[in-house]
Formats: C-alpha cells, structure tokens, sequence
C-alpha cells in the first residue's frame, strides 16, 4: 500500500511564500518514490502552489469546505472551486476545527459525504483530548467520531478514504504519541472499519499518524502493522525539513 504523507499548512503561507516552497519540494521530487506527497495550503495559495506542482508528482490538498453546491454561505468554499483550483484531497475534521471552530460530528459527516459526491478525495482526522486519554476513554472517542463520520458511506466508499489518527494532546506540542498508543489506536480503528464495512474496505484504508512528526521519528510510526502515512503540521513548513521527513518515511517501508 503506497504511503501518504500529507503537510497540513494550516493559516501559514502567502501565495508567493507557497510557491517558493513547492518549487524548492521539487529538487527532492526524486527521493519521494513509493510516497504519495500532498500539500495543503490555505486556500488563497492553492492556485499559486497548484501553478507549480501541476507536471509533478506532488499532489494538492485544501484543508476544508463547505458541503453546499453554491448560495448564501458567507465565507465558505465550495468542492467545485476547490476542484477548478487543482485539488484532490481534503481534510475533514481537524482537531483545530473541531475544537477551536465547534465543528460537531454531523457536519463532519455531511463533509465526508460530500467529498466523495463531488469527487474529492476525504482525509478524515479523529483523535482524543488529552483528558479524555487521563480518563481511559480514547476508543470511546475514536468509535463515536468514526461511526458518526461514516455513517452515509457504502463499503465502496470506504475503500479508498483517508484516516488521519491526531491525538489532539499530541499536535503542535512537539510531544508524539508513542509507537505503542498509535499502534494501538491504528488497530482499534482497523477493526471498527472490518467490523461495519468488511476486510476489503478496511484492508484499503489507508491511517496516518498525525501530531509532533518530524524526520526524526516518522520511521516509528510508518513501520506499523496499520499505518501508512502521517498528516505533518509544524514539520512541513519548510521544504528542506519536509523533504527529508518524506525521504526517511520512504526508507522505512524499504528497510
Ligand atoms: C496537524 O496539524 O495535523 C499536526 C499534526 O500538526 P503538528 O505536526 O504540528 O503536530
């Protein structure tokens, strides 16, 4: 199963400072094979990003939208602006959405449902508080955001989606998850998705760990049994730092 390593840029980067940085990715283009690359800009450097990674392999993601076709929706966007602009994925349900903007699970769902509707492919991000770990209810937390999330979905839509595991304590807090937690955490939602969607959808997604990665660590977490790829927030704002992240992620699938 190809890796998927996706920069979360969340509000960082003016168009012409995305640009800069995508035309300096490329120099790396080499050494990310095997490795699905995406980048997520914020949506006013989408256009310029997707001006320069439009002959590569480097793919473009947006970092939210609006489930509605077009209307009185001020300050929203829409799937088919984000598709005209050049975007194939998107994250939906980010902890900083979902805590910081109130984003409930229905909307969430609404989200997903509308992402493949439309033809873009959904980067789904659950994970629990840090007092919600202290409490001992963590799968509680994944199984009800999970089964909320997914609850318009057919096995075939499953199939393809992207689960992003953020433990939201360990995001921007330089403090990861351990190799055991996320193994742990991959695995449960491994099982929930076999048990209500079956072995083929479920063996198709692919679950990235997300929360304080770096080149330093990513190895940890790739060679896990279910996980394959990682959402990069603070250490994909600089090329040189997130191509060498994408480089050591591709060498530890190999080794
Ligand atoms: C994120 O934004 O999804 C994230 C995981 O951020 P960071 O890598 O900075 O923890």
């Amino acid at each position: 199963m190809k890796l998927i390593i996706a920069a979360n840029w969340k509000m960082h980067k003016t168009g012409s400072e995305a640009k800069e940085f995508c035309l300096e990715l490329l120099q790396k283009e080499d050494d990310f094979r095997g490795v699905e690359v995406l980048i997520c800009p914020p949506f006013t450097a989408l256009t310029a990003a997707a001006g320069v990674l439009k002959d590569s392999s480097v793919k473009l993601g947006a970092q939210n939208f609006y489930p509605g076709e077009q209307g009185a929706f001020t300050g929203e966007i829409s799937a088919a602006m984000l598709k005209e602009a050049g975007v194939e994925y998107v994250i939906i349900g980010h902890s900083e959405r979902r805590h910081l903007m109130g984003e409930e699970d229905s909307l969430v769902a609404r989200k997903i449902a509308a992402a493949y509707e439309n033809g873009l492919k959904p980067i789904l991000c659950i994970g629990e508080k840090e007092s919600e770990r202290d409490e001992g209810v963590t799968e509680k937390v994944l199984e009800k955001q999970l089964s909320k999330a997914l609850e318009k979905l057919e096995p075939e839509q499953v199939k393809s989606l992207v689960i992003a595991y953020e433990p939201v304590w360990a995001i921007g807090t330089g403090k990861a998850a351990s190799a055991e937690d996320a193994a742990s955490a991959a695995g449960f939602i491994f099982s929930h998705l076999d048990r209500h969607f079956g072995h083929e959808s479920a063996a198709g997604v692919r679950i990235q760990y997300g929360g304080s990665v770096k080149a330093e660590n990513i190895g940890s977490f790739i060679s896990l049994e279910h996980i394959h790829g990682a959402l990069v927030g603070g250490a994909s704002l600089e090329a040189g730092s997130f191509g060498d992240l994408i480089r050591a992620a591709g060498k530890a699938v190999a080794s």
